[in-house]
């Protein structure tokens, strides 16, 4: 039996904390650099989520 853990990482079990990080779009021919995104951050593997919303752009 699997229980999720919101706060764990799904990758290696690590503890996640809110973050920045640097977002990237690929936009026609356009890459688009968003910067300090709102972000969760696993402190093990360094693996990020975007936080929702922020990356529902038309
Ligand atoms: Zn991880």
């Amino acid at each position: 039996m699997i229980s999720r853990n919101e706060n764990l990482c799904p990758l290696c079990g690590g503890e996640k904390r809110e973050g920045k990080t640097t977002f990237t779009v690929d936009y026609q021919d356009t890459v688009i650099v968003i910067r300090d995104v709102p972000a969760t951050v696993c402190a093990m593997c360094g693996h990020e989520w975007i936080a929702d919303g922020v990356a529902e752009v038309a």
